[in-house]
């Protein structure tokens, strides 16, 4: 499959990788947009939000699950932190692979652009 993130997760693109389980990989973004901007990613290829079906909404727990334990590593847990989860081109997708964007190490202004 012609899919960025799994070729990550297949190893066969090279990435920093900062977190994996059975379920998840996080690996850091190429582009941060903070100190700390990590991409976590199913291992299972989901294309957007709108494709989740009843049998994989666990992963989306297991996403959320995740950012928080890294959080929480990088100490900014507490002070706050922001996820992003981008559906399509007008939400900013970029990447057909479900992908939650952890954000932190700085202060987030709302409402995003
Ligand atoms: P989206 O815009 O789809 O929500 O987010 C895609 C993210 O993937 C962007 O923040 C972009 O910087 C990141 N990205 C694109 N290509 C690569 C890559 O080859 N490696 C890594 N680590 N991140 C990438």
């Amino acid at each position: 499959m012609d899919c960025l993130f799994c070729k990550i997760i297949n190893r066969d693109i090279p990435a920093d990788i900062v977190y994996e389980d059975e379920d998840v990989l996080a690996f850091n973004d190429i582009n941060p947009q903070a100190p700390t901007h990590v991409l976590l990613v199913p291992k299972q290829h989901v294309a957007t939000l709108n494709d989740l079906e009843e049998d994989n909404l666990p992963l989306v727990g297991r996403l959320s699950f995740a950012a928080a334990k890294l959080a929480k590593e990088y100490g900014f847990a507490e002070d706050g932190y922001r996820v992003v989860l981008n559906c399509n081109e007008k939400g900013g997708q970029t990447v057909y692979h479900i992908h939650m964007h952890l954000m932190g190490g700085r202060r987030f202004t709302w409402p995003a652009g």
